[in-house]
């Protein structure tokens, strides 16, 4: 996929997120360091309090893991994975003998009386996904409240996650922000979605797959209206690369570009604040209405003030019945 390629005005950073092996190889050596100055090598081998730990792990870079969540799955009796075969890459870097066991959306509910049972006689159990913060878009929420009922202890250990990282790199306002996770993949569902948060506020962080990019680009151009927004995309990766430009333009970008690859984050600007007075709005619908009909004039005078469209429309009713 032509990386740089795109509409005027966008922009593109790559392969910010590089790898450094070596970094990630001293990494957990270094967590026995920097565990020395609060305690003992004893206590490091001591077992980890009973509980379940919520553990965040990379999005991709591995050096992103932080060493509290390298000495807690060191320590755990058992470490719950969504597929062990990611979580093994991540052990096997750090060299952490760790018990694996999955636990996905397939057989959350037929293992989790046995690992409730587990943590019931004190097992220290941790959980984590094959990236970023698990129960984020993740399986895990069931566990914590079943946990929570039986007065068990849940602890957090916070790292990484696509969303934050996204929405730092967007440029857009990071002080408030509502995560919709991942859209639905129906077009009906997905339009009906999006109509129920279009007035929200705030940014909007979603997650999104590559080969759905362009469709829910589109469905966000219309239903959102003209916002500036960003798909960042293999976050801390090689390929890191992040797009900023106008909803419209992005999925234009996408339509013609095609799906890009790899795993996607799209972050889109709150509603542009509606700051034409009535006065104003008036005197550009005068003008507009002249030439057009009220829809096209209200879809005109909206988009060039970036004015709400139920707002101008409201003002385009009383003109015409001469209010
Ligand atoms: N729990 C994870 C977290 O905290 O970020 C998210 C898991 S969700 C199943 C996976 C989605 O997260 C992907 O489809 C993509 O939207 C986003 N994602 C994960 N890693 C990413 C990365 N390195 N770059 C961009 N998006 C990423």
């Amino acid at each position: 996929m032509p990386r740089s390629k795109g509409a005027a005005g966008a922009s593109a950073l790559s392969g910010a997120g590089r790898e450094t092996e070596s970094a990630t190889a001293s990494a957990f050596s270094l967590g026995n360091a920097a565990r020395g100055a609060e305690g003992t090598e004893a206590e490091a081998a001591s077992k980890l309090a009973p509980g379940l730990y919520l553990v965040a792990t990379p999005i991709g870079n591995l050096a992103d893991v932080t060493l509290r969540a390298l000495d807690v799955l060191r320590r755990a009796d058992a470490v719950l994975c969504e597929d062990t075969r990611v979580t093994a890459k991540l052990l096997a870097r750090y060299g952490i003998a760790a018990t694996t066991q999955p636990y996905h959306d397939h057989n959350a509910e037929r293992v989790r009386p046995a690992i409730l049972a587990r943590l019931k006689a004190g097992a220290a159990v941790a959980l984590v996904s094959d990236a970023g913060t698990p129960l984020v878009s993740d399986p895990g929420y069931k566990l914590v409240r079943a946990a929570l009922a039986e007065g068990i202890a849940v602890t957090v250990v916070p790292g990484a996650s696509a969303a934050l990282t996204a929405l730092l790199g967007s440029g857009l306002p990071p002080d408030r922000f509502l995560f919709a996770g991942f859209l639905p993949p129906k077009a009906a569902a997905r339009q009906r979605t999006l109509d129920e948060i279009k007035d929200v506020a705030t940014t909007l962080i979603f997650y999104e797959s590559a080969p759905r990019l362009g469709e829910s680009l589109a469905d966000m151009a219309a239903i959102l209206g003209p916002r500036p927004a960003a798909v960042a995309r293999e976050l801390t990766k090689l390929h890191e690369e992040v797009r900023r430009d106008n909803l419209a333009a992005l999925a234009e970008h996408y339509s013609v570009a095609g799906p890009p690859k790899g795993e996607l984050v799209v972050v889109v600007g709150p509603p542009m604040p509606a700051t034409a007075t009535d006065a104003e709005l008036d005197r550009a619908l005068g003008a507009a209405l002249a030439r057009k009909s009220l829809r096209e004039a209200v879809d005109e005078v909206a988009a060039v003030t970036g004015a709400r469209r139920r707002q101008v429309y409201a003002r385009a009713l009383a003109l015409k019945g001469g209010r």
